[in-house]
């Protein structure tokens, strides 16, 4: 035996090459061996949608390292099609099956890496096995529904799922010419969001010619003469020539688990804040492993790749001696379909209700840049905040530019545990081409901060049907006629104060307008007279998205 740490890690993706790499970087002398049971190492799995859209047309285009490369320039022995098979967590050792030969070895470790990702969740219903059935992992599954669609000309494709790689999915094929539907349990599409950040989604996928089917599970697949049925529970039947299942993914810990290591209450491996496992000799990364939440610190499970890499290099730090804690994970990620992004950080409100979080939230429709500038785009954002301190909680936003660039900016903002009142103070870049000198990160800021210091009275939708109030609307005549809420007067803003004495006095005012900037201004005026007035927020944008 030599002085040389043994370095193993179990998978080969994002968080085991990533770990690898790092690792070598801090120890020159370690020995580091990947075993990884698939074919290929360091894959790009995020580009497998679009390399069935024909997007990415070379499959060699989605193979990042290879390990010919992983051996030149890092020293680092990479063993594909072996597959670890146990653990011996005493004897610190694993079993490996070369896949090719049937031939198994055990490998010593002083320290072991687990980077076994995630399995696709296959529920036990009739049809999954059937020809035309897919999952979308790995590359070999890519190439096999790329070679069904050429064999058999599919022209029907039912997507089951509508998470975000459902959806990547549906989009490729709908632009490679099928008829495509999604089939989800849940009443919207991509859960992440809240309901009404999910309706622009929704309405711009139908638009495209997708068709959703929501609020409806799989039951059964079933095979015919001209294709395949998808029957659904509540007894739907979809034709189909084509079926992807997107139905989400679970941690793959049966390794871990028959080792004897903890699993937490999410199912995922438990780790400490670096990355290490029950055992201090083992390590879990990527989307094995539980990890906790920035916002609320509940365990969570973030099957995502950004997380996966940082987690491969934070646990190779550790297992090189250097001190690092997890920032944990937040769920800041993004999808755009036919042209449209949504984009998320934090928390949604449904979570926080469920753990019984106070918040609020602040609804804006600005435009990506200054209105003025030719091509300005409506980015609709959701800032979640804690009424009790205005902490940053969550942000969500739907738009056609400049959509993720503001997510981002809330995610740093919430991974440093700032305020709504620091968006409010936030220095972002501004010129008429690409945002406005006060961004839609500044105005969600302000318009949270108002609320909080009681600037911006604020009515709740969701009060609203039963609300004993009245509802006035604050837009211009032309708008009001255009349509309004049912029970609706109109008062413009441009005539408001000249008008006070139409104004009921008996009941509160809750007060409308297009996107809530002039029912702002109303707001501030009547109060400061002696109405009770309050702001419904967003205004008819935010009421739109209500509706879907
Ligand atoms: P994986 O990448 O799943 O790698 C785990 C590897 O371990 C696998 O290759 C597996 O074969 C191997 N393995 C498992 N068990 C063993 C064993 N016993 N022995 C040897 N090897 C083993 N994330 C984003 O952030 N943005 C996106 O746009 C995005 N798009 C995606 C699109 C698709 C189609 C898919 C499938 C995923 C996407 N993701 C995206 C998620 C992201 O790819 C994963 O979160 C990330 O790859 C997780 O990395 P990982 O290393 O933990 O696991």
């Amino acid at each position: 035996m030599t002085d040389r740490k043994r370095i193993l890690i179990i998978g080969g993706v994002a968080a085991g090459s990533s770990c690898a790499t790092r690792a070598r970087r801090l120890d020159e002398d370690a020995e580091i061996i990947v075993f990884e049971k698939g074919p290929h190492v360091s894959f790009a799995n995020c580009g497998l949608p679009y390399h069935v859209g024909d997007v990415i047309p070379d499959e060699s285009d989605l193979l990042l390292v290879t390990p010919k490369r992983f051996r030149e320039r890092h020293a680092i022995g990479v063993h594909v099609g072996h597959e670890v098979t146990a653990i011996d967590p005493a004897a610190q050792t694993v079993s490996v099956t070369n896949l090719s030969t049937g031939a198994e070895r055990i490998e010593p470790y002083d320290a072991l890496v687990l980077a076994t990702g995630a399995r696709a969740v296959r529920p036990p219903i009739p049809g999954l096995d059937l020809p035309g059935v897919f999952t979308l992992r790995t590359v070999p599954e890519t190439r096999r529904v790329r070679e069904w669609l050429a064999l058999t000309r599919a022209r029907r494709a039912v997507v089951v799922g509508a998470g975000f790689v459902g959806l990547e999915v549906a989009e490729n094929l709908t632009k490679r010419g099928l008829q495509v539907t999604v089939l989800d349990l849940q009443n919207q599409v991509m859960p992440q969001l809240d309901p009404e950040m999910a309706a622009p989604v929704a309405r711009r996928l139908r638009s495209r010619g997708i068709r959703l089917h929501l609020g409806d599970g799989l039951a059964e697949i079933a095979r015919h003469d001209d294709g395949l049925t998808v029957t659904t529970a509540g007894g739907v039947s979809l034709p189909a020539d084509l079926v992807v299942l997107g139905l989400g993914v679970r941690p793959r810990t049966a390794l871990a688990a028959a080792a004897g290591l903890a699993l937490g209450a999410t199912g995922g491996v438990a780790v400490s804040p670096s990355q290490q496992t029950s055992d201090p000799h083992i390590w879990a990364v990527g989307d094995v492993s539980e990890e906790r939440c920035r916002v609320t610190g509940s365990p969570r499970l973030l099957p995502l790749a950004g997380p996966a890499n940082r987690q491969g290099r934070l646990a190779a730090d550790a297992i090189c001696g250097r001190p690092v804690t997890s920032r944990g994970v937040q769920g800041t990620a993004v999808c755009r379909l036919f042209d449209l992004t949504a984009a998320s950080t934090g928390q949604g409100a449904r979570e926080l209700d469920a753990l019984g979080i106070p918040h609020a939230s602040a609804w804006l429709h600005p435009g990506h840049h200054v209105s003025y500038y030719p091509g300005a785009r409506t980015i609709h954002l959701k800032l979640i905040y804690a009424t009790d301190t205005g902490r940053v909680l969550g942000a969500q936003a739907v738009g056609e530019a400049g959509v993720e660039r503001r997510v981002d900016v809330i995610a740093m903002a919430i991974q440093l545990g700032a305020t709504v009142y620091d968006l409010e103070h936030a220095e972002l870049c501004y010129s008429p081409q690409i945002g406005s000198a006060k961004d839609p990160v500044n105005m969600a800021g302000m318009i949270a901060a108002n609320q909080l210091r009681g600037d911006l009275p604020t009515a709740r939708w969701a009060d609203l049907p039963d609300a004993r109030v009245a509802l006035v609307d604050v837009r211009e005549p032309d708008e009001f006629a255009a349509g309004h809420l049912p029970g609706a007067r109109n008062v413009p803003l441009s005539q408001l104060r000249d008008r006070t004495a139409e104004l009921p006095t008996d009941r509160p005012l809750w007060l409308y307008c297009h996107s809530g900037k002039r029912s702002y201004d109303a707001t501030r005026a009547l109060t400061q007279r002696g109405f009770d007035a309050r702001s419904l927020p967003g205004g008819m944008e935010t009421w739109r998205q209500l509706q879907l």
